[in-house]
């Protein structure tokens, strides 16, 4: 193939909601976790690609939701850290079954199901040519998904965080609510601070600015797109410095 991808090592990060299917009760579709991975697995045989996963578990649980309704707010995040694992397991096996090699590394011990964090095995099994997904975000209550990537790719040396979510990229005000709201191409970091532009929470978002990380945000619900944005397509919306 003769496609030369901008971005060679790449940090993708999902969010739990995107492994749900719309209406139905399962946390988990494995109809759409087959389609994502059959996605990334073509993107990493087209490009040659190092890719990492970050996967978020708001499809079962939020740390932040269950204490405002009067857990602890600690704990809460633990039980969110391991919905996680749940979401990394499924995204694996589906992986793998797409003909990539593929492990599980978690922030908190978990020895039967998956790898301990160990950031240099990483980055061997990265250019080994396998994919990597973290799971149990940074193993520490308080934080996000969003910020275990943009950790993660800075300890991985990654070349961008993709954030795959529901909208196409980042707009100037929310397009549910402002039909004429237009949409960015680019953006600066500073920009998106001075508008209030919600992208990231503020933890993730300074990490990737202080880090110079670009972040590209696009709608991973339109088909092929996740291989699009991982083969270096220009969509949804590019934030750097
Ligand atoms: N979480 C945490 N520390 C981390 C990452 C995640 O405590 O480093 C918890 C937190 O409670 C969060 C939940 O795990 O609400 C699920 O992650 P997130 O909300 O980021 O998932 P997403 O919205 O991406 O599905």
């Amino acid at each position: 193939n003769g496609s030369n991808p901008p971005y060679k090592r790449i940090l993708l990060k999902l969010s739990g909601e995107a492994l749900r299917s719309p209406g139905s009760m399962d946390n988990i579709s494995p109809e759409i976790v087959a389609r994502i991975a059959g996605e990334i697995a073509d993107a990493h045989r087209q490009g040659g690609l190092e890719i990492a996963l970050v996967v978020g578990g708001g499809n079962f649980w939020r740390g932040a939701k269950a204490s405002v309704r009067g857990m602890d707010r600690a704990t809460a995040d633990y039980v969110g850290m391991l919905a996680t694992v749940m979401n990394a397991l499924a995204l694996q096996s589906a992986i793998e079954r797409a003909g990539v090699p593929c492990i599980v590394q978690s922030a908190i011990e978990m020895k039967n199901v998956a790898e301990p964090f160990i950031r240099l095995k990483a980055r061997n099994d990265l250019a080994d040519g396998k994919i990597v997904i973290f799971a149990a975000g940074t193993g520490n209550p308080f934080f996000s998904t969003d910020t275990t990537a943009a950790l993660r790719a800075s300890e991985i040396n990654a070349e961008i965080v993709m954030k795959a979510t529901s909208v196409d990229g980042v707009y100037d005000a929310d397009p549910k609510k402002v039909p004429d709201a237009t949409r960015f191409d680019t953006i600066t970091y500073q920009e998106c601070l001075r508008r209030e532009l919600k992208v990231m929470d503020s933890t993730a978002f300074t990490l990737c600015m202080d880090n110079k990380k670009p972040i590209i945000v696009f709608d991973m619900h339109t088909p092929n797109n996740i291989t699009r944005a991982l083969l270096g397509e220009r969509i949804g919306t590019i934030i750097s410095q």
